[in-house]
This record gives structure tokens, C-alpha cells and sequence, in this order.
């Protein structure tokens, strides 16, 4: 990865953005594609679209949400302490004793979450795992006047933990989960505006794929994009680490180049164009099992219009949803190439209907 690419990604991870409240990362994503894009277009539901080859057809989409998972404030009190809710699938433990930023009407408000101090519990309270509802946001404020001052109730915020270059090219940051998926679809596109093939190619981002059981940005997005065919790009667990049972969740590691997700969503054709894509290209690859659905922005996209010819291609990613994700650079790239790949063997002639 070039150092121009690197300084995009880190920048994107470090622009907070939960769930609904996506406009900060989504402008520095637009920002970085109006340098090679020939279109780039926000939509009313806050996704973002980057164009090559206009006029052409086929549609081909590369999509990742632009989301992450984080913390809504509820309620002020008098005291002028800050009760929160959940935005996303958080494992609770994680709250305690961090710090967050959040996102006010006049900029970022640093906070703290409380909670009382282990001197000050009681024994069995000890051994308990704190739920948000038993923590608060502190923000230094001396009353709720105060407080109401910088935030608001549905003001959103995340955990103020910044990236971090890793040895053997690893990287670490809490909004690896998805905004590596947004940062792979526009390199992706780079790539191409060098090198084009004949369809049409779109790298979008979507919002809200953290809360997408209602649909997500991508429910909207896919039919702003019209698009005809559609790989969704999202992060995967690898299971590199101590614990993990490979026969129930599989065998992926960090470093294992992209995962190939089969079943659930995805049109069988389009996978295996994927498949004899990365074997051209050498790219190694991972196949994933997907019996029912994926919990991605692809199970919103394949049944758009009449049908979406529809992929899944995951990064593999550790300690999913923490402050401290971690993923491979060289997986990134690989990612990217390998949908710049399959994005120029996409044709007019390319039937996917399978039969
Ligand atoms: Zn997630």
C-alpha cells in the first residue's frame, strides 16, 4: 500500500462516525474520490457514489458501509451526567473505563464513562458485567445547564481510540469494522480509472449497516445506483486466535487474502467469476459458508428490482466490535485488486442468470 492510500485509510478511521451519523467520514470518502472519480454523488440517505464509465452497461457496484458501531446520548440529568444507549452490537464489558468522543452540535465533546469504583462495590456487584444503562458519560460539566450546552439527547458518539501502525503490517482502530469495506471499494477504483474495463463500475458507501436490519442505507442505495450487479465489501472474523472453534466457524487468518462468502444473497455465478478471478490473479483467497443470511448489506441488496447479481467479499478482521479491531494491510490490497479484477472481466456478454 502507497503512503497516499495509507494516510486516506488512517484518516477515514480516525473520522468518527456511527451508525446514522456518517456525514464526517463519508466527506473525507468523497473527498479522496473526486481526485480520480468522473461522478461522485451523495444520496438522500446519506450514501456516498464515486463513478466510472457513466454511460456503460453492465452496473457493476462495489459497496461497503461507511458506519461503525457506538453510543447514543438518552437522558441529561441534573448533575448534568449523560445516560447512553447502544448504536450496533456491542459486547458490554467493553464500556468500562473508557473514554469517548462525542458528537455535539459545535464539535467533538470529550467524555469518560463512569462507573463506581471497585473500593465502592459490594461484593457480588464485583463479578457482574455493567450494561450501559448501569454506566454514565461524564463530561465534566458541573450541572445539566451545563451540559446541555455542548450535547443533546441523540447526540451519537464512539470510543476515542485512534489507529495504530502494528508489526508484520498490521493495523489497529475501532472503525476498522466497516470503514476498511469503504476504503478497499474506492481503491478498487483506483485501480480501474488506470485500467478500465467496459461496464460501468460505482464504489458506494453505505450508511446505517450496523443497524440494517430495517435496510440500511444499502436497501436505498443499491436502487440509486440502479445497479445490475453488486459486491458487497465487509470485514469477517478471523479465527487466528486462541479459543475459537474452526470446526463451527471456520479457518481465516489474518493475512489470508479475502473471503469468498458462498450461499445466502449471493448469485453462485458471480462467485465463481470471483474464484477464477483470484486464481488468475494469484490472489489468495478463503471460501466462507453463508446457510441462512450474512448480517450484511448484501442481504439488502440481492433482491433489489427484479434481482441483484449479488457478492460478498469480506476482509478478515480480529476482535470485532472493540476499540482495538486489527487487520492485515496486504489483505486490503488484496481485496482491492481482486475487485478491480472482476470488475474488468464484467461485460455486456457476462450472463449471470444461473440455469
Ligand atoms: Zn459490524
Amino acid at each position: 500500500m502507497d503512503a497516499h492510500s495509507l494516510q486516506f485509510l488512517k484518516q477515514l478511521l480516525d473520522s468518527p462516525g456511527p451508525s446514522s451519523y456518517e456525514t464526517i467520514p463519508s466527506r473525507v470518502w468523497r473527498s479522496e474520490a473526486k481526485t480520480f472519480a468522473e461522478r461522485v454523488d451523495p444520496d438522500i440517505s446519506g450514501n456516498s457514489f464515486a463513478t466510472l464509465n457513466g454511460d456503460a452497461r453492465p452496473r457493476v457496484m462495489l459497496a461497503g458501509h461507511i458506519d461503525e458501531i457506538g453510543v447514543m446520548i438518552t437522558y441529561v440529568d441534573d448533575d448534568g451526567f449523560l445516560s447512553f444507549d447502544t448504536i450496533g452490537g456491542w459486547d458490554h464489558q467493553v464500556f468500562v473505563g473508557q473514554r469517548v468522543q462525542l458528537l455535539g452540535k459545535d464539535g467533538v465533546v470529550p467524555g469518560v464513562i463512569g462507573k463506581k469504583a471497585i473500593h465502592l462495590m459490594e461484593k457480588d456487584a464485583r463479578e457482574k458485567v455493567s450494561k450501559a444503562e448501569d454506566l454514565w458519560i461524564d463530561i465534566g460539566a458541573s450541572n445539566k445547564t451545563e451540559a446541555a450546552a455542548r450535547v443533546r439527547v441523540g447526540d451519537s458518539g464512539v470510543l476515542a481510540s485512534t489507529v495504530m501502525d502494528f508489526p508484520n503490517g498490521r493495523l489497529v482502530s475501532r472503525s476498522l469494522d466497516n470503514r476498511v469495506g469503504s476504503f478497499v471499494v474506492l481503491e478498487a477504483l483506483r485501480l480501474l480509472a488506470k485500467d478500465r474495463g467496459s461496464a460501468r463500475v460505482t464504489a458506494a458507501v453505505m450508511t446505517r449497516g450496523e443497524i440494517g436490519y430495517s435496510g440500511g442505507g444499502a436497501r436505498s442505495g443499491v436502487r440509486a445506483d440502479e445497479a445490475d450487479v453488486a459486491i458487497v465489501v465487509d470485514v469477517t472474523h478471523a479465527t487466528d486466535y486462541p479459543g475459537v472453534d474452526k470446526r463451527k466457524h471456520g479457518d481465516y487468518k489474518l493475512g489470508g487474502g479475502p473471503v469468498l462468502s458462498r450461499g445466502a444473497s449471493m448469485n453462485p455465478l458471480l462467485v465463481d467469476l470471483l474464484v477464477s478471478a483470484a486464481e488468475a490473479e494469484k490472489i489468495p483467497y478463503t471460501l466462507e459458508a453463508a446457510p441462512r443470511g450474512t448480517n450484511t448489506d448484501a442481504d439488502n441488496v440481492f433482491n433489489a428490482f427484479k434481482g441483484v447479481a449479488t457478492a460478498l467479499v469480506s476482509v478478515p478482521l480480529r476482535y470485532m466490535h472493540s476499540p482495538n479491531e486489527m487487520v492485515m494491510l496486504e489483505d486490503l490490497d488484496r481485496t482491492a485488486r481482486l475487485l478491480a479484477a472482476v470488475a474488468r472481466r464484467i461485460t455486456g456478454s457476462t450472463d449471470l442468470i444461473p440455469r
